[in-house]
């Protein structure tokens, strides 16, 4: 707009809010600021998961700096162009709508601007990361030398364990150390092998049955073939939920593998370690509790604010010898613990415990149970509503399902999937296209607590439609 330049820009904004009095236009900053959030939240199910277009704001800093609306405007057209996890056809990945105690928590937490790299810089919410850490270990069956610490995702947590794994088993130097895990393993599997400076075929990927879990009978045979060519390995990684269907593998059986195998047995329960939390639904991971180490990430179906994944190990000492480097410029840990930073790969790290914490009070244990037990049932109505003789439908026990025409190729689903995924985009149902095996699928996922049985309903109805006779 040509004319924008005769107006006289407005005074920019104080940029540090007022250590000696209620700053007042910190206050209204924020007040409108939320109200445009909450305008965006109002707005989903009107809009689509997707947007239409998207115009985006200037990039570089101006010379004088923004008003307060000048910034809430750019702000909006980033908004305007962003994904709506809370529209209930939003159903293609494992990112469900935000708890509302969770928005609060993060925006609170960018307001302290604590540092979870010392206790100094961050006093109560250092004790509070651990003692929920804690409360999760002892949740999940863990013994109680159990701990854990906060990461900004799961493929950071899963990196983390396979470092601590290592170090464990004296292997830091063994650049032919290897990673056992299911063809279905989670692909950061491959870039932490990447990161740890392991070999190109560190990572090794044992067959799954018709479940889609990892067989055992093949996990001994290639075991005892690695071994027999004088290859080490240190870790089993189970998936505690699959990315295409939520398989869960057999996690009491690998258990007990890895203790007679020397293994160190690490449950990735990215998807599937939440389970655990309800007496409803803890049976799926039953035999967790066994693991040297679990990744959990409350950020995918518990609606906690992104980032939030949790490295919980057995014996928290494996954590703090693997990382702990004497912080030098830092006053000591109070009582035994270590710092934050001592614990794990970052260094400064926000408080990303505040908003699981306040989200998980929020809920509660009812709210919790309820969320896990809705996202099964929303599945199970689906999956009975998919007509089986004409799509090839693949889950397990969690909220995860995928189909695909039965019969088709690799070139025929891939096709299908595309101009499925559009269609029903159109009809505001994102859904997403993973490779699988040898074809592609079409994927939902039904963490959306947003998502009603009559959406369930006319989502089956168009993929059964998709199909001609
Ligand atoms: C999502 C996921 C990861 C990676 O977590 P990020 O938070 O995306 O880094 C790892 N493993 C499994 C099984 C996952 O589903």
């Amino acid at each position: 707009m040509a004319g924008n330049k005769h107006i006289k820009p407005g005074p920019s904004l104080e940029p540090f809010a007022s250590p000696d009095h209620l700053d007042l236009e910190l206050q209204s900053f924020l007040e409108d600021a939320s109200s445009r959030l909450c305008d965006w939240f109002g707005k989903a199910s009107q809009n689509g998961p997707l947007p239409a277009l998207s115009v985006m704001p200037g990039v570089a800093p101006a010379l004088d700096g923004l008003t307060r609306k000048a910034l809430l405007d750019d702000l909006q057209l980033i908004m305007d162009g962003a994904f709506q996890p809370s529209h209930p056809g939003s159903l293609a990945h494992l990112d469900p709508p935000p708890l509302t105690a969770s928005i609060v928590a993060d925006l609170i937490c960018a307001g302290l601007n604590n540092n979870l790299l010392a206790e100094e810089l961050s006093p109560s919410l250092s004790r509070l990361e651990r003692m929920l850490c804690q409360w999760f270990t002892k949740r999940l069956g863990m013994p109680p030398q159990s701990g854990g610490v906060a990461a900004s995702g799961g493929s950071l947590s899963n990196l983390m364990a396979l470092v601590v794994a290592r170090q464990y088993l004296g292997l830091q130097n063994e650049p032919k150390a290897v990673v056992l895990a299911s063809e279905d393993a989670h692909v950061c599997l491959a870039k932490a092998v990447r990161v740890m400076g392991l070999d190109e075929d560190a990572l090794q990927k044992v067959g799954t049955n018709n479940e889609g879990q990892i067989s055992i009978e093949l996990l001994q045979s290639h075991l005892n073939r690695l071994r027999s060519e004088g290859r080490k390995c240190f870790v089993l990684v189970a998936t505690a939920g699959t990315t295409v269907r939520g398989a869960i593998d057999p996690l009491v059986e690998l258990g007990r593998f890895c203790a007679r195998e020397d293994l160190w047995f690490h449950v990735d329960g990215a998807i599937g370690g939440i389970f655990a939390l309800s007496k409803q639904t803890n049976s799926i991971v039953n035999g967790i509790s066994s693991a040297d180490s679990v990744t959990i990430n409350p950020q995918k179906l518990l609606g906690i604010t992104k980032a939030s994944s949790l490295l919980l190990v057995a014996n928290r000492l494996n954590l703090i010898q693997t990382f702990s480097t004497g912080l030098p410029y830092i006053e000591p840990a109070w009582g035994e613990d270590a710092h934050g930073g001592e614990m794990g790969i970052q260094g400064t790290r926000p408080a990303e415990v505040l908003k699981l914490w306040l989200g998980l009070r929020q809920l509660g244990e009812k709210g919790i149970e309820r969320l896990l037990k809705d996202s099964i049932d929303r599945r199970r109505s689906f999956q009975k509503q998919l007509d089986v003789s004409k799509l090839s439908v693949i889950t397990g026990p969690l909220h995860l399902i995928s189909c695909t025409p039965k019969s088709f190729n690799q070139n025929q689903s891939a096709r299908w999937s595309k101009e499925t995924r559009r269609s029903l985009l159109d009809e505001k149902f994102m859904l997403s296209r993973p490779f699988h095996n040898d074809r592609y699928y079409l994927k939902a996922v039904m963490g959306n607590p947003h998502t009603q049985l009559t959406h369930l309903s006319k989502l089956a109805n168009l993929l059964n439609h998709s199909v001609g006779i």
